[in-house]
């Protein structure tokens, strides 16, 4: 695929609560194997364009197109994951009593078949990915830890590699360097830049240091509607953006 197809095009989206609109119009392509940085202060409508995405808030009118002919607004959120959406909200959330192989190793599996999964289990087949994932993260020191002992930042890096496992398309990501130490969120920032091309991402991000070293593109929320696109460098000169962030 050519890698300025769109993965996800969303076309004139509306959302309102009770008569508040948190999307107006709103309009949106991603490319294939592009990473975007979406940018805006609180309010914008950030978390609700994910959420539009990924099927847990119905837009009242608009389209998600997501690789050139799949409809989401017809999808239930099950369904929009299995096509190959993966997200990570900001708080992590990994299962705590078990090991850091074994949170991948279901992450893994989680939409397999009964026997599908056993076999493989058996076989250990899929061990390898795992094994691969584990150095990915720099988890693979702590493979049989239990993963509540593992650092907030730690944590986020197994969550990632638990969307990962499960191979999609699109990642949706929301402050993914929350919490992190200066060294984990340069990791990120690499991980990321390693992930584009393969996978395309979509980053919620009110770090600017960070947005800076990830992102080729990055979109600008504002009262529900998109502000500003382009290079950071670029939506930083715009003088709405200066406005809309100084308060002018
Ligand atoms: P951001 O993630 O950029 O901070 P949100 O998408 O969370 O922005 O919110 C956009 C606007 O929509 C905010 O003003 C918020 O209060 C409002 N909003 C979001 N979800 C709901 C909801 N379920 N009910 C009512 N208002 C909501």
């Amino acid at each position: 695929r050519d890698q300025r197809d769109p993965i996800l095009s969303l076309e004139k989206i509306n959302v309102s609560f009770d008569g508040f609109r948190a999307l107006t119009d709103l309009s949106l392509q991603i490319g294939v194997g592009e990473l975007r940085c979406i940018i805006g202060p609180n309010g914008a409508g950030k978390t609700t364009l994910m959420d539009v995405i990924t099927g847990k808030t119905r837009p009242q009118s608009g389209s998600v197109t997501y690789d050139q002919r799949t409809d989401l607004t017809r999808l239930e959120p099950m369904a929009i994951a299995q096509a190959g959406i993966g997200r990570k909200f900001q708080k992590p959330t990994v299962f705590e009593a078990l090991t850091v192989f074994e949170n991948l190793e279901i992450a893994q599996k989680a939409d397999k078949s009964v026997w599908t999964s056993l076999r493989a289990r058996l076989s250990g087949e899929q061990h390898d990915r795992i094994d691969e994932m584990l150095t990915l993260l720099r988890l693979a020191a702590e493979r049989h830890r239990p993963a509540g002992l593992l650092s907030h930042g730690q944590k986020q890096f197994l969550e990632i590699g638990m969307l990962l496992v499960q191979e999609p398309h699109l990642l949706l990501l929301d402050e993914p360097a929350a919490g992190m130490t200066d060294a984990e969120t340069e990791y990120t920032a690499e991980l990321f830049r390693s992930l584009a091309g393969k996978h395309s991402l979509m980053v919620v991000e009110h770090d600017m240091g960070f947005v800076e070293t990830i992102a080729d593109h990055v979109t600008v929320l504002h009262q529900g509607q998109v502000l500003a696109e382009g290079s950071l460098q670029q939506v930083q000169a715009n003088e709405q953006v200066i406005e809309v962030y100084l308060g002018r």
